[in-house]
């Protein structure tokens, strides 16, 4: 017992912080197991009253508002509205013109207001929302008047002033129950409000992750490269803060596809990818530039960068990527170039991609970060 409050009180806490969603199903349910027990207060209340046509009504709504419960199950959600609305609207008529608003029925107008723009809004797949919606409302207004309106031309039965406790209880059962349709819909309709934000913060998450990063390797792209190295630039130019890039491509990487196959290409260039990001700081910054190009941002000078870019060489060049139990090799060569203040960032990549090219012209599997020219 105590376990069944537990969960229902975290589910709560959960639904009220946006982490878990009311579903439609669960919605429908609950709003006619309050409007069952509305109805059984009710048959009792006209059973005191010996009121056969009042019992014989609300007995048939229990009866009906079961039905409307596996109904929804069945997500048939507009009929489910559609009937409820006209068996709300019919039941507030009936009582009011038998004995007049004194025993508060007409109150469910307001409460159907708040309940029909919660169910519109929220459950997705109910048909013409605004119709229902303002169809509603329009007819609950004309019920509301229609009820204040009739109300001095007719004789309040003379039961209800011989049985005034009787008809303040009743009185008081529809105000409380008003109140909290009222409440509880408006707390949804907050929550809910909560989780379609909570839930759209997500996605956006997911996408901004989606436009940058690579799919394959999982490093940043281009994209976001270019950010990193315009604040690189940013920083070097006020406050002379030097960094470097590093442009690596794998070596003969099409042989590698055409012996192995497409997907052993991949696996190597995931490989790679993961073995260069394992070698920096936090400060540094990697992406895949190209087809199986890398390139990496690093905070600090010339000689550092030339440091790191031979020790992912060596890393690489001892490393074996085993593809359906095949040993593959591969090589990297390397072109390193250090900011200068003169420097747009397109020639700071086209000096490290001319290192990069001038080490595959003289042997690949190798680190070049001056203009040695033979
Ligand atoms: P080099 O040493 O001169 O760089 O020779 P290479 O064969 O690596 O260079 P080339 O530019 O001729 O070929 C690059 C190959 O990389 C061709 C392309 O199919 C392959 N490639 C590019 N992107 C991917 C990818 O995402 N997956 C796989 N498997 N292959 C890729
Ligand atoms: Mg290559
Ligand atoms: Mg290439």
């Amino acid at each position: 017992m105590f376990g069944f409050v537990k969960n229902i009180m975290t589910y709560m806490r959960n639904l009220s912080k946006g982490e878990e969603v009311l579903s439609d199903r669960r919605k429908f349910t609950w709003m006619f197991v309050g409007f069952i027990i509305i109805h059984i207060a009710s048959t009792v209340f006209f059973s005191i009253l010996q009121n056969q046509l009042l019992v014989a009504f609300h007995v048939a709504a229990i009866l009906l508002y079961f039905g409307l419960i596996s109904l929804a199950q069945k997500k048939h959600f507009f009929a489910c509205s559609f009937i409820c609305a006209i068996e709300t609207l019919l039941a507030v008529m009936l009582v009011s013109f038998t004995y007049g608003s004194l025993l508060g029925y007409s109150l469910y107008c307001f409460a159907m207001i708040p309940t029909v723009f919660y169910i519109t809004s929220s459950v997705k797949s109910l048909k013409y929302p605004n119709v229902t919606r303002y169809g509603f409302s329009f007819l609950t207004m004309l019920c509301f008047f229609t009820i204040i309106v009739s109300e001095p031309f007719f004789t309040i039965p003379d039961v209800l002033s011989a049985r005034p406790i009787l008809t303040l209880v009743i009185r008081l059962f529809n105000a409380f129950s008003t109140f909290l349709y009222c409440v509880v819909f408006s707390i949804l309709f907050v929550w809910e409000t909560k989780s379609n934000t909570t839930q759209l913060q997500k996605r956006n998450q997911q996408l901004v992750e989606v436009a940058r990063k690579d799919p394959l390797t999982k490093l940043a792209n281009r994209r976001s490269m270019m950010e990193r190295l315009n604040l690189s630039m940013h920083h070097l130019q006020k406050d002379a803060h030097p960094f470097s890039v590093i442009l690596c491509d794998i070596d003969h990487f099409k042989k590698v596809n055409d012996e192995y196959g497409h997907d052993c290409g991949d696996k190597v260039l995931v490989t790679v990818a993961d073995s260069i990001s394992s070698q920096l700081r936090d400060t540094d910054f990697v992406c895949r530039w190209g087809g199986e190009e890398i390139l990496i941002v690093i905070d600090g000078r010339l000689q550092t960068a030339t440091a790191i870019a031979e020790r992912m060489r060596s890393n690489i060049e001892n490393m074996e990527v085993i593809f359906e139990g095949r040993p593959v090799k591969v090589t990297m060569t390397f072109g390193v170039a250090q900011a200068e203040l003169t420097y747009r960032i397109e020639d700071l990549i086209q000096l490290a991609d001319n290192r990069l090219y001038y080490g595959k012209e003289h042997g690949r599997n190798q680190v070049v970060s001056s203009d040695i020219k033979d």
